[in-house]
């Protein structure tokens, strides 16, 4: 599974090789999504939108910026949720599935009991990318 998408006129592709690190919530990890799924998610969404991020470190893989001694480094960013009930995965914020309803909602109708906020952090340079899923407090 890989997930492409363009950014200022280059392309990212998000595969198994390029991965960095994929942390799951420390505390309490939501089962039945792995790196594939996060993929899968994305690749099935139009709504995915990487933005423009500044991390404090540079990339592992290329540490693009290091050498010209750079403050901040470049990196992309896109960050969405994904629900889970008995810490097992249901849906997303960002699929078709129960027609787009709120955490809110679906928490109501019992369908979904924690939120998780997925986190992909992409080196602008070399693709490079890593994944955190931790607890989101609704
Ligand atoms: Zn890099």
């Amino acid at each position: 599974m890989e997930y492409k998408f363009n950014f200022d006129g280059k392309e990212y592709i998000l595969g198994e090789d390029n991965l960095e690190y994929f942390v799951n919530d420390e505390n309490e990890e939501l089962n039945g999504i792995e790196l594939n799924k996060i993929l899968e998610l994305l690749s099935n969404s139009d709504e995915v939108d990487f933005q423009n991020s500044y991390y404090e470190s540079c990339c592992s893989n290329c540490k693009a910026g290091k050498e010209e001694k750079k403050k901040v480094f470049d990196f992309l960013e896109y960050y969405f949720y994904v629900y889970g009930k008995n810490n097992n995965f249901v849906t997303s914020s960002i699929d078709q599935d129960y027609d787009k309803k709120s955490f809110t909602r679906l928490n109501r109708e019992g369908i979904v009991d924690k939120c998780y906020m997925v986190t992909v952090m992409v080196c602008k340079n070399c693709s490079t990318y890593a994944i955190e899923i931790e607890e989101f407090e609704v």
